[in-house]
């Protein structure tokens, strides 16, 4: 990746030596993205949709644009396809709200085993109201995706299959298009959550032939708060609100009330002005880098961390699909990743330890806990190479101390 891209990272320039190998939590970000949030707040700020004044005219303005630079992100076929959320969880919660009012108790969800708590509560929680059933399809001792059992969960109950585009645990890209195209011939919509994978490698929703995408702008060096939802069309026409307020009415009466079209019909109250007017240029850095130079950049980041550690005693990395993102889940036999994770934290690298936001995910591999370093397109080789070695050292540090206390 070209130096300078770093640069545009001020949380770099303020802390050098920090190591920061936790991008699949969050990520830091670009001057562009702070420096528009400040200039919105301090010369610009304004409501959206509501006034005539030039103000909010020009804010109403600049948050179509993200809009419309998210279609361009997810390349849906129109604007009104792509609405506005708080992040993935969000978006899963809104559609997992909306397309249960039509589930019938016996009508099953099917789910990955790899998934991330967002995307199994929100259908837990749509199951007890509705009577509806979910089912789990299983993943192999790689992460992959078992699709001969797939199809045999499928069947004229299944109303929805909910999967990660890229798994926060084992790293696997799953093969999204395949998936939609079998779930959608059984007459199953298919929504997937693009948490891991907006980020990382190019996302084309007309491509992958989804019903529903979501991702979380934090996670795509945007504000926290923001994220998006693309939903089909004809599928946003359809649905109910799950919020009632302002902006989302058409004509309210004394007896009941009529809604605009999508995606206005699910963004009630008062938006996430600034945040969304800053997630354009966060999403504009991603798409002038192009995703598949960053998927390959932080794809040979995983490789060179990884070749510091072949050999390792005890190590063991969960996950080893053929196709996979830049995430490293570890564990060491006999060592406690909250150990590594705060060793590695007195050398500056922060990585992740604990049971990652995916408690069946780590169950499926027999583990409560795990370790997991994630990059980012501002990572750079000498980072990767020190987390290695750094880790390979803090490894043997805390086997010796072990077997000393033993
Ligand atoms: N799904 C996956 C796969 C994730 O990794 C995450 C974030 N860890 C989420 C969903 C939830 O994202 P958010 O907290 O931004 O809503």
């Amino acid at each position: 990746m070209d130096p300078a891209i770093r640069e545009l990272f001020p949380i770099f320039k303020k802390n050098p030596g920090f190591i920061y190998l936790d991008s699949a939590a969050t990520t830091h970000k670009p001057d562009a993205v702070i420096s528009e949030l400040s200039h919105f707040y301090r010369e610009e700020y304004a409501t959206v949709h509501r006034a005539i004044y030039h103000k909010s005219l020009a804010a109403t303005e600049k948050y179509n644009d993200t809009r419309r630079t998210v279609q361009r992100f997810l390349n849906a076929a129109q604007v009104e396809e792509i609405v506005f959320t708080r992040g993935t969880t969000d978006g899963i919660n809104l559609v997992a709200a909306s397309l249960s009012a039509s589930f019938l108790p016996g009508d099953e969800i099917l789910l990955s085993e790899t998934e991330h708590h967002s995307n199994i509560v929100p259908w837990q929680m749509a199951a007890q109201r509705t009577g509806a059933t979910i089912r789990w399809i299983p993943v192999d001792d790689r992460g992959v995706l078992d699709l001969k059992a797939f199809r045999l969960l499928l069947n004229e109950k299944t109303k929805l299959v909910a999967i990660a585009h890229v798994s926060n645990v084992t790293g696997t890209i799953h093969p999204i298009r395949e998936i939609a195209s079998i779930a959608q011939k059984a007459g199953a919509k298919i929504l997937v959550d693009g948490a891991q994978a907006a980020p990382h490698l190019p996302v084309d929703v007309q491509h992958l032939g989804v019903d529903f995408y979501v991702f979380s702008g934090h996670k795509c060096y945007g504000p926290t708060g923001v994220g998006a939802l693309y939903g089909k069309i004809k599928w946003l026409e359809e649905m109910p609100p799950v919020q009632g307020g302002g902006d989302m009415v058409d004509r309210v009466d004394f007896d009941k009330s009529t809604y605009q079209p999508p995606p206005l019909k699910f963004e009630a109250g008062t938006p996430l002005i600034a945040p969304v007017i800053a997630l354009k240029p966060a999403l504009d850095l991603l798409m002038q880098i192009g995703l598949d130079k960053v998927a390959a950049w932080e794809h040979e980041l995983y490789l060179c961390a990884i070749d510091r550690l072949k050999g390792l005693s005890g190590f063991k990395i969960i996950g080893n699909a053929p196709s996979k993102g830049a995430l490293l889940t570890f564990v060491v036999e006999g060592v406690h990743p909250l150990d590594i994770a705060t060793l590695l934290d007195l050398k500056q690298i922060a990585i992740r330890s604990g049971h990652l936001c995916a408690q069946t995910s780590l169950r499926r591999f027999g583990l409560e806990t795990a370790a997991r370093a994630s990059f980012g397109l501002y990572n750079t080789l000498e980072e990767a190479e020190k987390f290695g070695n750094v880790l390979k050292s803090s490894i043997s540090l805390l086997t010796e101390a072990c077997s000393a206390s033993h």
